[in-house]
């Protein structure tokens, strides 16, 4: 790595961009979150488990996971149309497709299970960012899950590898990698590519992918923590 790289917003190649995540911020969710990645700020509200409507479309075996994954007009510098785009039905479907591996389905037959996630800011790797906030969300609801599901970017801009793509980047750059996780279980829930890289250029991208959930980990761990800290306050003050 040459010593006079600089990236856009003056980051390091393996620096995240600030992050905070905040649990239970929703009054009337069953579980919520949000997450501000730089200047991406994406609100997670969680229902259920519920009975699932209509009837015939439940499944006797397990929960329905629905995800809606949902840009607001303002989220981005010019206006989005309110109709969901063909990009935010796929982006429903993978961050569902993440989720599912982590959630356990089969202990509430019959019912569904909505989060509905919200981009009111993007600035780019939303997709991951999204899916990092619902794990805490759902969490937050007390939905079982096997593992939480932390996801990350990596990719290759001017010829270099650098951690958690931007808008910009992701416009100028030549290859974007977003991947989640299941830190415990060590499992990959996603990978998605675009763009190109060499072999040795992938696994240093997955390296850093990686190692960038593993930190946002460490931060969803915390606002939950966080929360029932808060919670026990509040019981103890009601208590008095
Ligand atoms: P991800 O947000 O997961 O990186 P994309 O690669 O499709 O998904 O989008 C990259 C970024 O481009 C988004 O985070 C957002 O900042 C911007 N963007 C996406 N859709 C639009 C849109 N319709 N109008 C303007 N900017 C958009």
């Amino acid at each position: 790595m040459s010593e006079d790289f600089t990236r856009v917003d003056g980051r390091k190649p393996d620096q995240l961009r600030p992050y905070r995540i905040r649990a239970g911020i929703l009054r009337n969710a069953d579980g919520s979150a949000e997450i501000k990645l730089g200047k991406n700020w994406i609100v997670v509200g969680v229902y259920g488990p519920k009975e699932h409507f209509p009837k015939f479309e439940a499944l006797q075996d397990r929960a329905i996971l629905f995800c809606r994954y949902h840009m607001a007009p303002y989220s981005t510098t010019e206006r989005k149309s309110p109709k969901p785009s063909r990009r935010e039905i796929e982006l429903s479907k993978v961050i569902r497709s993440a989720l599912e591996q982590a959630v356990i389905l089969e202990r509430f037959p019959e019912m569904s299970i909505d989060v509905y996630i919200e981009v009111l800011q993007a600035e780019g790797s939303t997709r991951v960012a999204s899916i990092t906030a619902a794990s805490v969300a759902l969490a937050e609801a007390g939905i079982p899950m096997k593992d939480m599901v932390v996801g990350c970017s990596a990719g290759k801009v001017n010829g270099k590898i650098v951690l958690d793509i931007g808008e910009e980047e992701d416009k100028e750059g030549e290859a974007d990698l977003p991947i989640a996780i299941m830190p415990n279980l060590k499992k990959v829930v996603l990978l998605q590519m675009d763009g190109k890289l060499t072999h040795e250029e992938f696994k240093e991208a997955f390296e850093m992918a990686l190692k960038g959930a593993l930190e946002l980990y460490e931060e969803q761990k915390r606002a939950l923590k966080d929360l029932i800290e808060k919670m026990k306050t509040i019981e103890g003050e009601s208590n008095e």
